[in-house]
């Protein structure tokens, strides 16, 4: 049986940075669910389709036509052959997300592809719900925070050094608007597992993460 290892958590705690650094050094194949929430609100964008046209939603969501090549050493991230990589990770693209994410049907539509990434010899899944649902068999569970202010500013650095003009305040108000979108939807709201080991990353650097982690799965 292929190993699962599942990160969820909060916005904004580190997920994707510990996930692909996690799967790298185990050699292991890296799903980024949120992207795939996020790619189906831009496809849903593009093709003029409405955000709260759940069944024309979930129809996009089926049919994604989506790539993850790796060119130059870089991971990219095509939507019909066309580079997303950037547009998908704006504040505006992740609202979007988080709207097309709490929809029944667009959940079950992104399902199967999601449990397609679990291929030799291993699978780090970043999300939201990856160990409640999506694999709940998973061995080793993991539910990554940190305090929304640790979130907010760390957001803040990020884009400070992206050159993007950012206020901390508006940081922190729309990391709790979306906190409250994602725990409180009716369909896999984000809680961790009940076999999870949660850890809180607000005084943790990300090498201390990854070491921790790769201890847990020595274990
Ligand atoms: O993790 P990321 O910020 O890319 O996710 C964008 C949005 O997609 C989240 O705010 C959440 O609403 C949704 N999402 C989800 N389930 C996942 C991954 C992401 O509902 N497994």
């Amino acid at each position: 049986k292929v190993p699962v290892l599942t990160i969820d958590g909060p916005g904004g705690a580190g997920k994707g940075t510990i996930s692909s650094l996690v799967a790298e050094r185990l050699g292991w194949h890296l799903l980024d669910s949120g992207a795939l929430y996020r790619l189906t609100a831009q496809a849903a964008v593009k093709h003029g389709v409405s955000l709260e046209n759940e069944a024309a939603l979930a129809s996009i969501a089926a049919s994604l036509d989506v790539e993850f090549p790796v060119e130059d050493g870089l991971p990219c991230t095509l939507l019909e052959g066309e580079d997303v990589g950037r547009a998908i990770r704006t504040e505006q693209a992740g609202e979007r997300a988080s709207k097309v994410a709490a929809l029944p049907q667009v959940r079950s539509a992104l399902l199967q592809r999601q449990r397609d990434f679990c291929q030799a010899p291993g699978l780090v899944a970043d999300g939201r719900d990856m160990g409640t649902v999506v694999f709940p068999d998973a061995p080793l569970k993991i539910f990554l925070t940190a305090s929304a202010e640790e979130r907010a500013r760390r957001r803040y650095l990020q884009l400070q050094e992206a050159g993007v003009d950012a206020s901390l305040s508006s940081l922190l108000k729309e990391i709790q608007a979306r906190d409250a979108r994602d725990t409180q939807r009716s369909v896999a709201p984000l809680k961790p597992a009940d076999d999870a080991i949660t850890l809180d990353t607000t005084r943790l650097s990300i090498p201390e993460v990854v070491d921790r982690l790769t201890e847990l799965l020595a274990q």
